[in-house]
């Protein structure tokens, strides 16, 4: 049985860059529990669900079929039903509104059990907020990886410059920092760093160095 690494942080920390990168280098499957939690968002956005309403949030979760999958070239694809909703996760509506539906117990409870299920036969870097913590405490392999915000502002910035951001250095630093603070104040399964996680700044290394770190760290 291949180890599973559990990969945690705040926005823009580069967690999705580095566990892609890892899971290559080492032939393990990536999971972004982020776009789980985005995608269920998103269909709450097309029904027109209150975001402040935690019982209808979590009937929700309970019905709506959220899956990942490997695209061509080996790119994670997420899906609601049969619908590949990849890129319209990454808006801002979704942005916006995402931490009030992960911020529902009954909604954490539905993904955590999604995840636990897809690591269960090891092998996986999985990356999200609540993975060393919740999701994979027995994970052999834990980080809990940051970087300053500026930093990870410009990150967020470059990587949805792309697609058309219009977000100025200044608005993506203040988004992330709300989001951050929703994250690690809310009552279930916080955004905070697990005991025995070990953490790395990545302010001053690639995602190229920061994934040879981690694979370091890997035991086979
Ligand atoms: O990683 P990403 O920025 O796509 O995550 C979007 C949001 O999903 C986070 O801001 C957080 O509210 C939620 N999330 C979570 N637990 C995870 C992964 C993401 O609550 N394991």
């Amino acid at each position: 049985l291949y180890p599973n690494i559990a990969i945690d942080g705040p926005a823009g920390a580069g967690k999705s860059t580095v566990a892609k990168l890892v899971a290559k280098k080492l032939g393990y499957i990536y999971i972004d529990t982020g776009a789980m939690y985005r995608a269920l968002t998103l269909q709450a956005l097309r029904d027109g669900v209150d975001m402040h309403d935690p019982e209808a949030l979590g009937r929700l979760a309970g019905v709506t079929p959220v899956s990942l999958r490997n695209g061509e070239d080996d790119r994670l694809r997420v899906f609601l039903n049969n619908e590949d909703v990849s890129e319209e996760i990454r808006g801002p509506e979704v942005s916006g509104n995402v931490s009030y539906v992960a911020m529902v117990p009954a909604v954490r409870r539905r993904m955590v059990e999604l995840q636990k299920a897809m690591a269960e036969k090891g092998g996986v870097v999985m990356e999200g907020r609540d993975i060393g913590t919740v999701v994979l405490p027995d994970a052999p392999v834990k980080i809990f990886l940051t970087a300053t915000t500026p930093v990870r502002a410009k990150r967020r910035r470059d990587e949805l410059a792309v697609k058309g951001s219009i977000f100025s250095q200044e608005q993506m630093e203040e988004e992330i920092i709300r989001r951050d603070g929703i994250d690690s104040t809310r009552e279930a399964d916080p955004l905070t760093k697990a005991p025995d996680a070990e953490v790395i700044d990545s302010t001053f290394f690639t995602a190229e160095q920061v994934a040879d770190m981690i694979i370091a760290r890997v035991q086979p």
